[in-house]
Parts: C-alpha cells; structure tokens; sequence
C-alpha cells in the first residue's frame, strides 16, 4: 500500500515556509499502516501542478494527498491544475457556495471583515473537479476534495497547516482502510552503525519488513524503526537480530 504527497506553493520552494505539512501528512500515513514513497513540492504554477499530478498517477500510489493552494487568491491554482491533469470539468460546487457564502456572513456578524459579499475570489474557492466530492474545512472557507481516479484515491486539501490538519483527521483518515499498526521503534545496544548493517540486510532478506536505522548520538545506542506487514512479522525479525548478539530496549 504505498502513497504520495505533493505540497503546493511558491513559499515552500524559496524557504520561506518549511514544509511542515508533508511531515505531518506522512506521519499520519505511516501510522496508519501506508507507505509513502515519495514526496514532491511545487510551486503555485498551473503546469507543475498539473506535470506533478501527471507523473504521480503513473506511478500508480494507493493515495495521493496534496496540500497548499486552495484560496481566494490568485496564485490558489490547484484545485483548477488537478481537474486539468485528471481530463475533467472544472464544476461549480453548488452545497460549497453556500457554505462558503455563510462563513464569510459569520466572519462578518463577527466583526471579523467588514464586507459579507461572494466576490470572485471567494466564489472561486467553490469550484472543484467534476466527480469530486467535497471536505468539509472545519477551520476555514475553502472545501477540500476527495476524487477517485483510476484506482487512486487523490485527496485536495488545503495548506494552512490548521486547516489542513483538522481537515486530514477528520476527512481523510476515516476514508483510508484501517491497518494494523505496523511500526516498532527499538534501541539497539550497539556502539557503531555499521556493525548492524549486514545483519539488518540480512534481516531484510529473510523477513518482509523494512528497517529504518538512526543514530541517536546517545552513546552505546543506536535507534531503529520496523516496519512490516504484522507484528508477528516484526517480531519474528527482531527475535531474527538478538540472536546475531544485538540487544534491544523498546521505544525511543
Ligand atoms: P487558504 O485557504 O488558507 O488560503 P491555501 O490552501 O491557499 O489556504 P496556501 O495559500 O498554500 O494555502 O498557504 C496558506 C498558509 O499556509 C501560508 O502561510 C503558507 O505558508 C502555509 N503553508 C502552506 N503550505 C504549507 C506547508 N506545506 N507546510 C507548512 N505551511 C504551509
Ligand atoms: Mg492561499
């Protein structure tokens, strides 16, 4: 089951802003049991978006979670790029203008801004691919989407870093298939790194798992991560590892 991420926007590229996002989508991810295998950032440019999309459908990822770009502005291009890149209609949501029409009337009653009207910017927030069903963004105006698309399941999310949260754990998780958990971290009693690396190749050639090791800079330690399909499977490759000699404490 592997996924991809693509993060969206011009600040990301020039460092202005640290992706914190994709670290977070990919946390999530990996907790509920997917792979991801890749990570791609762009810019709020309608050609990358659409070449990214394009490339990541060929590989062919379970899931796709893309993030940034979903505002009023006019460098918000991308629910616009993916109904590009996926051969759609670019469709007036008609449940997502009304909900944006009241957040902004909220916005207003509250003091917040002083005009409550759907300007362009605002009604631009309303159009998604066709075939898309919308998000609901609990934290601010634009819908995010969820779009099946040839066996891939594309999730559209917006990229203010509390939006896009509330909208992943409330939207998108609950769409995903639950997994046992399949990762264990360990620390591993071993002064050098590579004194364990042929036994985790080895490790790696008998056993369905993936190993993840990182030195923790805490002298006689060294921190691994594995991953596998069940826990018998991790177990069964660590119980594999104290047999070579390698002592193990849970966590780090
Ligand atoms: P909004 O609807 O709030 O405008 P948006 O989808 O248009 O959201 P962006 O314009 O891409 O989002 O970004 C909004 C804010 O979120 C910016 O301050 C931006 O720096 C921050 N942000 C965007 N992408 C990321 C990311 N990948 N990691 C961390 N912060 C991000
Ligand atoms: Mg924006």
């Amino acid at each position: 089951m592997f996924a991809e991420i693509l993060t969206i926007g011009d600040e990301l590229l020039t460092g202005n802003t640290i992706d914190s996002n994709s670290a977070f989508i990919a946390q999530k991810l990996t907790e509920k049991g997917y792979w991801v295998r890749r990570k791609t950032t762009v810019g709020d440019d309608v050609e990358e978006i659409k070449s990214a999309v394009r490339e990541i459908l060929k590989r062919g990822p379970e899931v796709l979670v893309i993030s940034g770009g979903l505002g009023p502005t006019h460098d918000d291009v991308t629910m616009l790029a993916v109904a590009e890149a996926l051969g759609r209609r670019f469709v007036l949501c008609e449940p997502c203008l009304e909900r944006i029409r009241d957040f902004y009337r909220r916005l207003y009653e509250e003091g917040y801004i002083d005009d409550p009207e759907l300007n362009e910017g605002r009604k631009k927030m309303a159009y998604l691919p066709e075939g898309a069903e919308p998000l609901e963004n609990t934290e601010g105006a634009a819908p995010g989407a969820y779009i099946e698309h040839e066996g891939v399941k594309i999730f559209v999310l917006p990229g203010m870093p509390r939006e896009m949260k509330a909208m992943l754990e409330r939207e998108v998780l609950p769409r995903l298939c639950e997994r046992e958990f399949i990762q264990k971290k360990l620390l591993a009693e071993i002064t050098d790194e590579s004194k364990l690396a042929p036994l985790l190749i080895e490790a790696l050639e008998r056993f369905n798992v993936r190993i993840h090791s990182s030195p923790k800079g805490f002298g006689k330690y060294i921190g691994i991560i594995i991953f596998g399909e069940s826990e018998e499977e991790i177990e069964r490759a660590k119980a594999f590892l104290e047999g070579r000699g390698i002592r193990f404490e849970e966590g780090w």
